[in-house]
């Protein structure tokens, strides 16, 4: 099981919510200590790495001018057993009866937290994260390096297999996602989906049960559908997506574009990589064909 936090922090965009509840709070409570690992790709290392935190302090003042250190997890733990076993707890709730996560007390430390990861091979290797938290509910409000640069690495794996100019507008569409703009990143990503279609179309025309005419009059989820062999199994027989990408970009509003965005991007890498996997296949069965065409020239020799 993940950590909903630490999945938080990596996916979602700037300005984002999420809600801090009695259910969640144990994870949120293990990244504060730095129990978290993750598994991200480091912009200089240049490769996939796993990155750790210390874990956050906090200093509480005992008397005037002392101040003692302490995990801020450790205070916050302290908080839910306290909550747990006294209504009336001691560390001052804020919000009345009602569950809390923090107190009068953390406010300041868990007001704005920065998560400051660093990369376990090379530790000036950053990747910091900023939320604030008002009450129950934690937003993301910094990341660096962006959401942008920790996913273009994967897009150069693909350079031979989508135009520059798709890569461009790729790079374009995660950029503005990252940066909270729903509409603008979403149109630039389904000109790239809907030219990638029309790419498979080019497989499929080889195969003789294709028809052209009809492709051509199709609409979009029609069309997914008679490309079905040549594209991932998941787009042509869910029903589900079709939905989304019939609709009209007028027809969304903001937040439609924002949910729908991770689910066409991945649809969009499902579809490089089936190609990937298959260019590759073919430039291995050809090499292997031109070295036993090698060695059966040596061998008549
Ligand atoms: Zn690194």
């Amino acid at each position: 099981m993940g950590n909903v936090f630490a999945d938080f922090l990596q996916n979602s965009g700037l300005y984002d919510e999420i809600a801090i509840t009695q259910e969640n709070i144990q994870d949120l409570i293990s990244l504060i200590a730095g129990d978290v690992r993750l598994d991200v790709y480091c912009k200089e290392c240049g490769a996939n790495r796993i990155f750790t935190m210390a874990p956050l302090p906090c200093f509480l003042g005992a008397e005037e001018n002392t101040y003692t250190a302490e995990k801020l997890s450790n205070v916050l733990q302290q908080i839910q057993n306290n909550q747990a076993t006294d209504k009336a707890f001691s560390l001052v709730p804020r919000y009345g009866t009602e569950w809390v996560w923090n107190t009068l007390v953390t406010d300041y430390y868990t007001g704005v937290i920065s998560f400051q990861f660093v990369c376990t091979l090379h530790p000036e290797h950053h990747l910091d994260y900023i939320v604030t938290t008002r009450s129950n509910k934690m937003r993301k409000i910094g990341q660096y390096p962006s959401v942008a640069d920790l996913t273009f690495p994967e897009l150069d794996v693909y350079k031979k297999d989508i135009s520059s100019e798709d890569r461009k507008e790729l790079r374009r569409a995660i950029g503005l996602y990252a940066q909270g703009i729903g509409v603008g990143s979403y149109v630039y990503l389904r000109r790239v989906f809907e030219r990638i279609i029309d790419k498979a179309k080019d497989y499929a025309i080889g195969d003789q049960k294709f028809n052209l005419d009809n492709y051509q009059k199709a609409k979009m989820d029609q069309r997914i559908h008679m490309l079905r062999g040549y594209l991932p199994a998941i787009l042509t027989e869910n029903k589900g997506i079709y939905g989304i990408i019939s609709k009209g970009i007028h027809e969304l509003a903001e937040e439609d574009c924002i949910e729908y965005f991770p689910i066409m991007q991945e649809a969009i890498f499902m579809i490089l990589r089936q190609w990937k996997q298959k260019r590759e296949e073919l430039e291995s069965t050809k090499a292997i064909a031109s070295k036993i065409a090698k060695i059966a020239e040596k061998v008549k020799e």
